[in-house]
């Protein structure tokens, strides 16, 4: 489908509409009926992920698809989100989507806020109440939050107890000491997810593609506040793939649809490296409007928001295509493990299931094998330093497995 939006006049309209979908502070109203571009993360493009081999490590689990980052109105604006809670509903199940995490634009410090405490909390029950009628669909609806600082970048902000974390830290309190709300947040099960990290501004005349909306702390020289310091500390992963940054503005503008996908993987591989942590990739559409994705897949042991929420935690999730999490990984003769585990030798065999022809397994970000579908490689690794393996089927990209890390504690 992509081929037949080359037409300029098209092509600038779709990219007009979709990149503004990445967050844009300022975001318009899309058209109605406006095309939206395929994409090849379908979940249909790979149904087939039932492990195979002798003594697999997939065996527990079930591959969930879903979306990690979706906005819709309300809470979010209309003139900012086109599509409401009945049609987001409706598209997860054409799109045969397990989960969907919704997240709603949430201003800077809106903690610090009652009136915005107050409109947060307000649009996340209003929230719950629309969902309550589909709690028996196919598709889990994860309430979140999109956190936007349009100054120092964007996190995504799912799992957590939001209303536990504002009773316990009133406004006052989070004046003085903002970095509160996100370690509490976590401490009640929130995960946070640094979003569209590299999408710093582009020479274009597509407006939003000049806009900065990337994690400053990484792209930018500090000082950066307390909350801003404490989300950077605290993060357990990255937006790995935004669909809209990766198959528009990084696929047309710089025409090289990995360009923010390998940048962001090769950040966490060194900061897992040097922090001994885990990190995850995750991805979402960043849809504003009449389009959702499966771009988030992960191993989960029950279909359910606490699977969905331990198997991230855990680092067994891939992103763009489902194919990538079916990555095993043994040392010597011990027993094969999933995505996220940790292994320990100087020699890792590795294998990935399907029947891709185009796989390739990384060590640090350096491609090491392009093995067959099902077949078992030899891959070496440093005994004494932390390496971190992954795999690339087709487009999609696996999480961490971790050689030799001793991750820290809850890494
Ligand atoms: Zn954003
Ligand atoms: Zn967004």
């Amino acid at each position: 489908m992509l081929a037949s939006l080359r037409a300029p006049t098209r092509f600038a309209a779709l990219l007009a509409l979709t990149v503004a979908g990445a967050c844009s502070p300022s975001s318009t109203r899309p058209d109605e009926g406006a095309a939206t571009p395929s994409t090849p993360a379908s979940p249909a493009a790979a149904a087939k992920n039932a492990p195979e081999a002798a003594g697999s490590a997939l065996a527990p689990y079930e591959v969930l698809a879903g979306d990690f980052h979706c906005h819709v109105n309300p809470p979010d604006s209309p003139s900012d989100v086109a599509r409401g809670i009945d049609e987001t509903v409706e598209l997860a199940a054409q799109e045969k989507l397990d989960f969907v995490v919704l997240t709603p634009h949430v201003p800077a410090r809106f903690f610090q806020s009652s009136a915005q405490r107050k409109a947060v909390l307000d649009g996340q029950k209003n929230l719950q109440k629309a969902l309550a009628p589909h709690a028996n669909g196919k598709t889990i609806f994860i309430r979140g939050m999109e956190y936007t600082d349009h100054a120092y970048g964007h996190a995504g902000v799912a799992f957590g107890d939001l209303e536990a974390v504002l009773s316990e830290l009133d406004a006052r309190t989070l004046g003085g000491k903002p970095e509160l709300f996100f370690e509490r947040y976590v401490d009640k099960g929130g995960l946070l997810v640094v979003n569209h990290p590299f999408s710093t501004p582009l020479e274009s005349t597509v407006a939003i593609a000049r806009a900065n909306l990337s994690w400053r702390p990484f792209t930018a020289k500090g000082p950066f506040p307390s909350e801003i310091q404490a989300l950077a500390r605290l993060a357990q992963g990255y937006e790995a793939y935004n669909f809209a940054i990766t198959e528009l503005r990084d696929r047309f503008l710089l025409a090289d649809s990995e360009h923010s996908i390998s940048r962001i993987l090769a950040r966490m591989d060194q900061e897992s490296v040097e922090k001994k942590r885990r990190l995850i990739p995750v991805g979402g559409s960043d849809s504003h409007s009449h389009y959702l994705r499966a771009s988030t897949f992960v191993l989960s042991k029950t279909r359910s928001q606490e699977g969905i929420r331990e198997a991230l935690a855990a680092g067994r999730v891939c992103v763009r295509s489902r194919d990538a999490c079916s990555l095993e990984v043994r040392a010597g003769e011990g027993a094969w493990s999933a995505l996220g585990s940790s292994v320990r030798g100087s020699v890792v065999e590795a294998r990935v299931g399907g029947d891709s022809q185009d796989i390739e397994l990384f060590v640090n970000g350096t491609a090491v094998a392009q093995p067959a579908a099902g077949e078992t490689v030899k891959v070496q690794v440093p005994a004494d330093k932390c390496s971190v393996i992954r795999a690339r089927v087709g487009e999609g990209y696996s999480g961490g497995v971790y050689a030799n890390c001793d991750l820290a504690e809850g890494g």
